[in-house]
């Protein structure tokens, strides 16, 4: 049974920040994740304020310095099949094509695709874990086999959105808009680890709301993609996912941006991977170095060392993919 909440329809971005000034509110924007959070109960809501009807939020534009801006309530759906996306930015326009199923990529928003909460199935289910106010994370002892291998503790659930780890690799901005004004937040800074607040995963206040995203042009002779493995064919979370952007001369690797998904509470920085790459060339044995460097500081849980294993031979395949 869903419990009762107040419900606010606003018709700015104004509004509805005056409507998140309330205690307990939370934003509505495609409502697939926080319907069932409420339903639940994984958390509760006073106040909903739903944004999905503020056009000014909807939409994909290039800007004349070059810049891409993805407004907060552009479906999923709609960045996998943008051509200016899909040519300037291969690894957003793969991953929002690889988050869930058709229905969920037509209604789900990306600003909630990356504000959505982690998929732990302790603090999805019946436990009073960490995040819930309680004082232990049931996965330490318990099933752990799809949770953290970096960056663990004292929660060890990992990041779910496929989007947020090829935004972090692509460099992308996030704005913030809240009582005091806009900010503009870099993508790496806007996620939080447990370690800095275990109830949440991202560093918006109360009464603060994801705007637009801002993709900054891609350098000269650059090259990215995304890749997902899963448990099964259909939608299905990643496992481990890597988010790849290259800049190339010739065959050799002249930048390189590298974050993995499935594996940390936040986008992973595999920068050990990026340093095994540069000044490179593209072939066989530098990509093998590059899945071994990523692996680097991975410390597993009983169950999930397979993941270890995994992205090494994810960000390989990844590499590869671009000789
Ligand atoms: C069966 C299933 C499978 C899935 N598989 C995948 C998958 O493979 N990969 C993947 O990445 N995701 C997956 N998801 C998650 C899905 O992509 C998200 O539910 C969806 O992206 C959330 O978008 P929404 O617009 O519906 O957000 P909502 O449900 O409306 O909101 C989600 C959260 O974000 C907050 N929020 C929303 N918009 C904003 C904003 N503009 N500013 C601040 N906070 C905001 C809300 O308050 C809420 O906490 C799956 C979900 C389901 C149900």
């Amino acid at each position: 049974m869903m419990p009762g909440f107040s419900y606010l329809r606003p018709n700015s971005v104004k509004e509805a920040i005056s409507g998140l000034s309330q205690s307990n509110a939370k934003i509505h924007a495609g409502g697939t994740d926080l319907l069932g959070c409420l339903r639940d109960q994984v958390f509760s809501a006073d106040m909903i304020v739903s944004i999905s009807g503020l056009t000014e939020l909807k939409g994909i534009r290039e800007t004349p310095g070059g810049d891409v801006r993805i407004g907060a309530l552009t479906s999923i759906a709609g960045i996998s099949e943008s051509r200016t996306i899909r040519e300037r930015y291969p690894a957003l326009a793969q991953a929002a094509a690889e988050v869930a199923s058709p229905q969920l990529r037509n209604q789900g928003t990306i600003g909630g695709n990356i504000c959505q909460r982690p998929r732990c199935w302790y603090f999805r289910g019946d436990f009073p874990c960490l995040k819930k106010g309680g004082d232990m994370c049931y996965a330490i002892s318990g099933e752990n086999q799809y949770h953290v291998v970096f960056a663990g503790g004292p929660c060890y659930a990992v990041h779910p959105s496929d989007t947020a780890v090829a935004l972090a690799a692509v460099q992308a901005q996030v704005i913030i808009a809240g009582a005091a004004g806009n900010r503009t937040v870099k993508i790496d800074s806007f996620f939080v680890g447990p370690d800095t607040a275990v109830d949440k995963e991202n560093v918006l206040a109360p009464g603060e709301l994801l705007t637009e995203i801002v993709v900054p042009p891609a350098p000269p002779k650059t090259r990215s993609s995304y890749r997902k493995i899963r448990s099964r064919g259909a939608w299905d979370f990643a496992l481990v996912s890597v988010a790849c952007m290259l800049q190339l001369d010739g065959t050799t690797v002249t930048g390189a941006k590298i974050y993995l998904g499935g594996v940390a509470p936040h986008p992973w920085h595999a920068e050990k991977a990026e340093k095994a790459l540069i000044g490179k060339k593209l072939d066989a044995a530098t990509a093998a170095a590059a899945g071994l460097a990523a692996a680097d500081g991975a410390n597993p849980m009983s169950d999930n060392g397979y993941k270890v294993e995994m992205l090494k031979g994810a960000v390989e395949e990844s590499i590869l993919a671009f000789a």
